[in-house]
């Protein structure tokens, strides 16, 4: 069923707590935990519980949980401070773009300057 979890995906696993991750926010539809290889002093990732593959398949299919974690990215970047030089928040959507995890996420980027367009 839409939104269910999935065995093989890696964030429905750090959502079950089977895969360790340095949380840093969690709410009742969302989970923020630091990129294991971050691209910037502050690198968070903003995920739903639930799985969809991309942003917006997410969107699509419950909009409210998309506002819930672009909300949620805005603050961990005023909880990181990252807000006081600007930040960037990322959904890369197809491999094609550097997607590697089929489960929606946004990339909070900030704590240095982030140049555009992007790479
Ligand atoms: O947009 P993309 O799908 O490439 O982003 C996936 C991100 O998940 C990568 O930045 C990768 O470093 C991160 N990751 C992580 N913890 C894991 C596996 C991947 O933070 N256990």
């Amino acid at each position: 069923m839409a939104g269910e979890p999935q065995a093989d995906c890696l964030f429905c696993k750090i959502v079950a707590g089977d895969v360790p991750a340095t949380v840093v926010r969690e709410t009742a539809t969302t989970v923020a935990f630091r990129d294991i290889h971050p691209q910037a002093p502050t690198h968070v990732l903003v995920i739903p519980r639930v799985h969809y593959p991309d942003a917006a398949s997410l969107a699509a299919a419950e909009p409210q949980v998309a506002a819930d974690v672009l909300a949620e990215a805005g603050a961990v970047a005023a909880a990181e401070k990252a807000d006081a030089t600007g930040y960037r928040i990322v959904f890369n959507t197809g491999s094609g773009a550097g997607q590697t995890v089929f489960h929606a996420h946004a990339h909070l980027l900030g704590g240095r300057g982030l140049n555009w367009p992007p790479g």
